[in-house]
């Protein structure tokens, strides 16, 4: 259950360092990060399969994880789903509607502001 601390800290933006984007691993493979939209289920383990292993490579993964978790981010970080996220107690804030949409838009500002 979303309680409204969580909420408000998410609505209040990204929380934490993004210094470690900068070694990031997945650079120019977003769309294996982010579901599209309808995605099927078969589709998303493949998606997600190749997700796993950029980031197996990544020497940015335990930061990333912990970045995600603390602000309740959506799609593949830090090696970790949005459902496996969700059951390590970090279930993303953001309604159902327009997710893909504000992921993007996430991710977008959370490169910039590492930039
Ligand atoms: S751990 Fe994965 S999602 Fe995070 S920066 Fe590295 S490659 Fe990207």
């Amino acid at each position: 259950m979303l309680d409204i601390t969580q909420l408000s800290e998410n609505l209040a933006g990204p929380v934490g360092s993004t210094a470690w984007m900068d070694d990031s691993a997945c650079s120019g493979h977003g769309d294996l990060f982010f579901a599209p939209f309808a995605e099927r289920p078969e589709a998303r383990v493949r998606r997600e399969t190749a997700a796993q292993r950029i980031c197996n490579s990544c020497v940015s993964l335990i930061e990333c994880r912990d970045y995600a978790r603390q602000n309740r981010e959506l799609g593949f970080w830090g090696g970790e789903s949005e459902s496996e996220r969700a059951a390590a107690g970090f279930a993303p804030t953001t309604p159902i509607v327009g997710r893909k949409r504000v992921a993007e838009q996430r991710a977008r500002d959370a490169m910039k502001s590492a930039s």
